[in-house]
This record gives C-alpha cells, structure tokens and sequence, in this order.
C-alpha cells in the first residue's frame, strides 16, 4: 500500500512500509512480544502492543491440540460459562462474537433491517452506524456536549417511535470520556422502556473504576440493554478476534441470528486464559495510565486541549488540519487516527509500548514546534 493509499484509508494496516525504523517494545515479564522490525509504530488503532499476555499465547499453543474441533464442541461453551460465572448471568445472556464488532454489526441487522431507525453521538465509534446503513437504517445523531462526552439529556429527547436502538459508546471512541455512572444508569433505565439501549463497553476495563461504570447489572435486572466487551482492547487481542456482549436471553437470541462467523478456538483459549490473569490486565492498565500522563503532559507543553481519557488512547487539539497532522507524523514514522468529524482539527493517539511514546513525544514536539 503507497503512502497516499495509507492517508485514503487512513487508520488501516500499512505494513510493509518501513518508512521508519520500528522501536523496539519493551520487554516485561509479563508479555515480550518481539514487535515488527521495521514500518511505522501504529498509535492508530486503540491496539495494545503489550498482548497477548504470557498466559493466553501458552493457552493458545496447547489450543492447537484441539483446533482441528468446531469452536462449539468445547472452548466457546467453556468461555460462555467463563464470562456468566464472571458476570452473574446464565450462559444464556451470552453473546460471542469474531471480535465485538461482528455482534455490533449483527445488531445493526436486527435491529435497523425492516425501516427500523438507530440513534447514536456524533462523533463515536462508527461500526455499527456504518454496517446498519447498507442495509438502509437511517442513524439519528445527537452532538457531544462540550466536555466531548454523550449529551445524554438529548439523546432522550431524540428517541422516537421509529428508533429501534440507541448506541452509547461508554467510554466513548474517538474522544476517550465516559459518562457519569449514575446518570447512564438513569438514561439506560428510562430510554429502554421506549428502545432496546446498547452499550458498547470495549474500553471499560481501563476506567477507573470498571465495576461502578459497567452497566451489566441492568442486564441482570432484566432491562432492554445489549453490553458489549471486547478482547482487542486491555487484553491485547485484537488480531485474534474475540468479542462478547451480554443481554436478556431473548436479546441476545435475537441478535445471535445474524452472527455470521465467530470466533475460533484459539482465541477463544487465549480469552480464557487472559480473563483470569489479573498481573497482566493490571500491568496494561497502568501502562495504558501512564501513556495517557505522557500526552496529557506534551499537550500541556504546547498549550493544547484534550479530552479526558479513560481509554488507551487520548483526543486531542493540534490546531492543525488532522490531515496535515497525520502526514507530518508519518514522516516521523508514526500513525495516528484518522478525522473524526466535525473535530477535524483534532488528533486520536493510542497508547503504545514505552518507547513507541518516547518516539511519539519527540515527533509531537517537532511537528507541534
Ligand atoms: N467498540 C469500540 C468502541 C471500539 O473502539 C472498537 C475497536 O476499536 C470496537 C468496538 C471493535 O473492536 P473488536 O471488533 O476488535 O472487538
């Protein structure tokens, strides 16, 4: 793929470039993963390059043992007890998924096919509103409110009979903000009675509080909510494709219709094994914590704004166009996100190993000199 391809797509994989030399991550006890020699350090897509912890690559080598087996005859009905034991659900409640976006795009079919109407924030992670609209669902949009996080109040004001499902993406991609726990408790509790609520919760692990800001406990009270969760994420997973949600047994049925794939026995053995290494999904997070210091501190250098982040990843302002940010960074060997409209003056900038933000920091001051 050319540079200029890379820009069209913006965010996509371009490996193979070896523009600049790759640094080399981090070794740690937990997770040493050699990284690619060469190409440029991807700060693009909310990766984690600190995955697959240690335990889940073991888990996954013995996984082949058994891979010559459908995902169903075993590993999938051994982590679908694993996440209801975890969550306080029936296995019933659980949704897998070839990573979540296969369960956001499968309810964006059940719930947008037929004229049914979708309502979500603008801007927010876009893989359900995108994948709805080939199937013709019309998204309604309501702004972020000046903190750059969901204006919940006019989200409620904006659900009509005609809208069949309201995403919130808690903590909320591309600006990294959550919302109040008890007030998206209220908001979920009342809008449910009038559209099914789905929550997508890819990066509810690296808040600070994960156990109060989750909203699985509406689940268990039986509410219209759909939670999604991810492995991608603080379990670094994200080319292993594995993904969950949880919902009532006749939501989740639903939405299970329209699976196309799923994910395959070796990820799943590596979900399982990651879920329960705690040393790992703490050493992420506070890895993750300290990248989000490091930008806070450069944005406070050149005086710039940013949101604040509860993700491995943060948005902030360059006073740039983001194109001509993006391009300046990638001659320095360094991909950030793409434009998120209307804040196209703005940047997306995941966490990476330790000296990927080192080399992130002297290219931000060269280019924000
Ligand atoms: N939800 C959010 C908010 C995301 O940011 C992403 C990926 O970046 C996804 C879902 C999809 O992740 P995956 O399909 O890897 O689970």
């Amino acid at each position: 793929m050319s540079r200029r391809q890379w820009f069209r797509r913006s965010g996509a994989a371009a490996a193979g470039l070896a523009l600049a030399p790759q640094l080399a991550g981090a070794a740690t006890p937990l997770s040493a993963p050699p990284r690619v020699a060469n190409g440029p350090i991807r700060l693009s897509s909310n990766e984690n390059p600190y995955g697959p912890s240690a335990a889940a690559r073991k888990a996954m080598q013995a996984a082949f043992e058994e891979s010559w087996k459908y995902p169903y005859a075993g590993a999938a009905s051994d982590f679908i007890d694993l996440i209801a034991e975890r969550e306080g659900v029936t296995p019933e409640h659980v949704i897998l998924g070839g990573g979540s976006s296969e369960i956001l795009h499968a309810t964006g079919l059940a719930y947008g096919l037929h004229g049914g109407e979708l309502l979500a924030a603008a801007p927010t992670y876009e893989g359900m509103p995108r994948y709805a609209g080939k199937v013709a669902a019309y998204t309604h949009r309501v702004p972020l409110n000046d903190a750059l996080e969901h204006d919940l109040e006019a989200m409620e004001g904006r659900i009509t009979q005609a809208v069949k499902l309201v995403f919130v993406c808690n903590p909320n991609n591309p600006t990294g903000t959550i919302v109040d726990a008890a007030a998206l408790r209220d908001f979920v509790t009342t809008a449910s009675r009038k559209a099914v609520i789905f929550v997508d919760e890819a990066y509810i692990e690296l808040t600070d509080d994960p156990a109060a800001n989750t909203m699985v406990d509406l689940v268990r009270k039986d509410h219209n909510v759909i939670v999604s969760r991810t492995m991608s994420k603080i379990y670094g997973m994200a080319g292993l494709r594995v993904g969950y949600a949880l919902a009532r047994p006749d939501l989740a049925d639903r939405v299970k219709t329209y699976g196309m794939a799923g994910p395959n026995v070796v990820g799943l053995r590596g979900a399982i094994a990651s879920l329960q290494d705690d040393a790992f999904r703490e050493h992420s997070l506070s890895q993750m914590r300290k990248g989000r210091h490091l930008i806070y501190d450069l944005c406070k250098e050149k005086g710039r704004q940013h949101a604040d982040s509860q993700t491995n990843f943060v948005f902030f302002h360059t006073g740039m166009p983001i194109r001509d940010f993006q391009e300046a960074m990638y001659d320095e060997g360094i991909m950030v996100g793409r434009a998120f409209p209307p804040y196209l003056d703005w940047a997306r900038v995941s966490i990476g190993t330790d000296d990927n933000m080192a080399a992130f920091a002297t290219a931000f001051r060269k280019v924000m000199s």
